[in-house]
């Protein structure tokens, strides 16, 4: 079987990716070793995140890194033997998170981020997935003067690329959110990003639309790919696909095709979990809360409150620690009524980062009809829709809607 193009990986990058070679006319299958959207791109919080237009540096101030050296916060945790294997990349992460490092990345994430909104609108429309979708932004909030001077001063940074907030005191905000429990002091109400009620059923949406349309999709393991003269094939469960041009498009797995290949692109995972709570009938959130001391997110969704926990630095198949889960869950109770857990245990996940804090989007330096996009980090589900457009027109040879100079994988 042969087709254009083959995209690996049905996360929210291939699929999104796949629907916008497909609008320029090219046939696409998109091969996956499941359905689509039901790895990390099912389990995340369900922002798509206009408003982190600065991305997510290491802190860099003593005080903070000597809060995660205890491995007690409920934001970070790491497991020691892993964060020693990790300290080359943590190197590469603490340079890149300098004064300059970090306002060059916040520059080249820019055009991703301001198109965010209105790339998933184009796709929730053709898809008709407005049900999911909710308008109201989201709010942190902070239980402490300490918390709310940090959150103002990160508000303040974000706002001169163009972001709108409101700061809420805690009578705006119990307004807002009646339902919260021991109120918070006060919090900052982000606007312009929406927020899904099932960020799986939004990609698995996408990927209905891409079929409808058309498009093929096969299961297969990505990690048969072998080079056949000038194409690529994949064995699936149809056959075997073979397409002159094949994307790697597979989040935290992607290093199963680029390390064989050769290169060595510093791809490490943060993990993060997440669990399900009931709802009480008369409890409602109308967006979602983080709470910016605790460091995890409370989201409305179909299954029931999601809890997504921040950071934990560990190898990416190392067993599951829940203490962060756990820890989370004690400070969450105290901010929002939670029925009972609903998931049998928490659903671990695993956020695609590279040090620098952007993507790597465009051809492979070495192999030609092979394409990359991986690595989106915290913000995979949000730059979907942003990032296929652009690699899609890099491929087809039309004018990018953005500079792709700084997701080039050649930087590395
Ligand atoms: C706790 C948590 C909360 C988050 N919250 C948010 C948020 O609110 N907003 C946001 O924008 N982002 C968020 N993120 C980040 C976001 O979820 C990821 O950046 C994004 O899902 C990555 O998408 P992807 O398509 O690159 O990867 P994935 O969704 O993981 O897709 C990769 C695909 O590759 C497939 N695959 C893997 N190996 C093979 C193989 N050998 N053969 C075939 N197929 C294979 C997998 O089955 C999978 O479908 C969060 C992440 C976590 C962990």
């Amino acid at each position: 079987m042969r087709y254009d193009v083959m995209i690996l990986g049905a996360g929210a990058i291939g699929v999104s990716t796949a629907l916008h070679l497909q609008s320029r006319g090219r046939s696409v299958c998109l091969i996956d070793r499941r359905a689509p959207g039901e790895e990390t791109s099912y389990g995340n919080a369900g922002l798509i995140e206009r408003a982190s237009v600065i991305p997510y540096a290491m802190p860099r101030r003593l005080s903070t890194l000597l809060r995660y050296s205890l491995n007690r916060a409920p934001d970070v945790r790491y497991s020691p033997l892993h964060l020693a294997k990790m300290g080359g990349w943590l190197f590469q992460y603490w340079r890149h998170s300098s004064r300059e490092g970090l306002l060059r990345a916040t520059k080249a994430m820019l055009p991703l981020i301001e198109s965010c909104v209105v790339e998933h609108d184009y796709l929730i429309g053709q898809a008709r997935l407005e049900h999911l979708v909710n308008r109201k932004g989201w709010i942190e909030v902070f239980r402490t003067e300490k918390g709310r001077e940090a959150a103002l001063i990160s508000a303040e940074s974000a706002a001169k690329y163009g972001v709108h907030y409101d700061v809420l005191d805690q009578t705006q905000l119990r307004a807002q959110e009646p339902h919260l429990l021991q109120a918070p002091i006060g919090g900052v109400h982000w606007r312009e990003p929406t927020t899904v009620s099932d960020p799986g059923a939004l990609v698995k949406g996408y990927a209905s639309l891409f079929e409808q349309r058309g498009g093929r999709m096969a299961i297969g393991d990505a990690r048969s790919l072998m080079r056949s003269g000038d194409a690529w094939v994949v064995r699936t469960s149809e056959g075997p696909i073979t397409c002159r041009q094949a994307v790697v498009a597979l989040g935290p797995w992607s290093d199963q095709i680029f390390r064989p290949l050769g290169y060595r692109f510093p791809l490490a995972v943060k993990r993060g979990y997440h669990m399900h709570y009931e709802k009480p009938e008369e409890v409602e959130l109308g967006c979602p809360i983080l709470d910016f001391e605790g460091g995890y997110v409370l989201a409305p969704m179909t299954r029931g409150i999601r809890l997504t926990t921040g950071v934990e630095l560990a190898g990416s198949d190392a067993k599951e620690n829940w203490r962060q889960v756990d820890q989370a869950e004690a400070l969450a109770r105290k901010l929002v009524p939670l029925g009972a857990r609903v998931d049998p245990k928490p659903w671990l996940g695993r956020r695609p980062c590279l040090p620098d804090m952007r993507p790597i989007i465009g051809s492979a330096p070495d192999h030609s009809g092979l394409w990359f996009s991986f690595g989106h980090a915290h913000h995979g589900l949000t730059l979907g829709p942003a990032s296929g457009r652009l690699l899609a027109e890099i491929m087809t040879g039309e004018a990018p809607f953005c500079d792709p100079t700084p997701y080039r994988a050649d930087r590395f």
